[in-house]
């Protein structure tokens, strides 16, 4: 039970509402009212022009995979042993930004560079997580 917790987001004054959004099953993206730049991770300024003028936006929470790795050792000693073996991924969304995350599902040791991907919500305790699964069509 620890061990879940400790992989578990704090929410702070800037991402609340994207995780709010995500036990909602929906993926929020920051959207630059000035510059219409959509940025992921949540941030109080526009990382392309500085404006505070940011609003939320419902992603459609596709992609494709820009990059991978399998994870079988736990950098961060025993606290993460239970999430071992995982594969962390680099998603290049539809909206444009890229977001860190990890895919599921049961082809997981399957993914190639390129392949489509779409959010999937995972429930821990009392946090659901955007992970992502393989699109197979
Ligand atoms: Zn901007």
């Amino acid at each position: 039970m620890e061990d879940i917790l400790a992989i578990l987001p704090s929410p702070t004054k800037e991402t609340a509402p994207f995780w709010e959004g995500c036990n909602r099953s929906e993926l929020l993206l920051r959207a630059c009212e000035d510059c219409a730049q959509v940025f992921y991770y949540p941030r109080l300024y526009c990382p392309k022009c500085g404006s505070e003028k940011l609003a939320w936006r419902a992603s459609a929470g596709r992609g494709t995979l820009y990059s991978f790795t399998h994870v079988g050792v736990s950098f961060y000693g025993p606290t993460w042993e239970s999430q071992i073996p995982y594969t962390l991924v680099l998603v290049d969304l539809d909206d444009g930004p890229r977001m860190l995350s990890r895919l599921v599902g049961p082809d997981r040791d399957k993914v190639k560079i390129g392949d489509r991907v779409r959010v999937e919500f995972v429930e821990f305790e009392t946090q659901k997580l955007p992970y992502f699964s393989i699109v197979r069509e």
